[in-house]
């Protein structure tokens, strides 16, 4: 039987630590700790790691505690538009959504669309159209509403300006969620979703619904799940990048990760993380960040959970 692993992360920011308080500190944890285990335990029972990642996620996107799902940030017209996406790197299917809103779970909605459709990617009125008719749970204004996230989107409003939930000048850590697993068979895949960023408008789009960007699985090499601002990792291209080192470069997947998220994406001027895992089982998580919510769990015994540099 292969090693079989899964890791999961819920945002990557300056996550200022004099801000933190232990019961904060718990209630993150926990949360990181019930997505671990209900990943994990889907991969021990023998799953998929496609559904360990869809199910880990979904955890992330039930809690408010995350800027996915439930979580979701404001947009500047004061609704909650999510992305995600998911793919599989036994059979390179994927499945992503942009700009929906209302879906309780976007993470089984991108399955949904890699599974029963003939598509990759759907967005704004047609996947919602989409998520009718496979009857996805839709959820009212008032399930989505945060008071902190409300007070974050009410300091910026009516302003040019939009930001991470989780950026320094602001006392939120809430981030993306992403899962990437190993299952027994030795198929990797990856899971990423998001509300985006606070007091986004344009229809704008960041990285974690776009397949090579903040998301991409391929058994060759590895399956990755992104966090950060997405701008710069739509332009890095970071997820196939890392994959793209390892296949013709060789690295392996630690070094190449790192060579990414702590030497390509900053001279772009990049911040975040990922986290990414192998067919072997092999985690690694970098970020070059203060801090990025995140947790690993493998069948060698290794189990992690963590949130700063420490
Ligand atoms: N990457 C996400 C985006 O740009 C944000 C995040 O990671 O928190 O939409």
């Amino acid at each position: 039987m292969n090693t079989f692993s899964i890791a999961i992360h819920g945002g990557a920011g300056t996550l200022i630590k004099g801000r933190m308080t232990p019961e904060k500190e718990q209630a993150y944890k926990s949360a990181l700790q019930a997505a671990l285990e209900e990943g994990y335990q889907l991969l021990e029972n023998g799953g998929s790691a496609v559904d360990a990642v869809d199910a880990a996620v979904r955890i992330l996107e039930d809690s408010p505690l995350f800027n996915a799902g439930k979580g979701s940030v404001f947009t500047a017209t004061g609704s909650h538009e999510m992305d995600a996406s998911i793919m599989d790197g036994k059979t390179l299917n994927a499945g992503a959504v942009s700009l929906v809103t209302g879906i309780k779970n976007p993470i089984t909605l991108a399955k949904d669309v890699m599974e029963k459709s003939e598509h990759v990617f759907l967005a704004g009125a047609g996947a919602m159209d989409f998520a009718r008719a496979h009857k996805h749970t839709i959820e009212e204004d008032a399930y989505f509403h945060d008071d902190l996230r409300h007070r974050q989107w009410q300091e910026i409003k009516n302003t040019d300006g939009f930001q991470l939930d989780h950026s320094v000048k602001k006392d939120s850590k809430f981030g993306t969620v992403g899962a990437v697993a190993c299952d027994q068979s030795g198929n990797i895949a990856a899971a990423t979703s998001t509300g985006g960023m606070t007091n986004k408008k344009f229809g704008r789009i960041g990285d974690s619904p776009m397949i090579g960007a903040g998301n991409y699985a391929n058994n060759k090499t590895c399956a990755i799940s992104c966090t950060g601002s997405g701008e710069f990792f739509i332009r890095g291209v970071v997820a196939y990048d890392v994959a793209c080192l390892m296949e013709h470069k060789e690295m392996s997947l630690e070094a190449a990760a790192s060579e990414v998220i702590h030497k390509r994406i900053l001279e772009i001027n990049g911040d975040g993380g990922l986290i990414a895992v192998n067919t072997k089982g092999e985690i690694t998580m970098p970020f070059n960040t203060e801090g990025m919510y995140r947790a690993s769990k493998s069948s060698t015994g290794e189990q992690m959970i963590a949130i700063y540099n420490d």
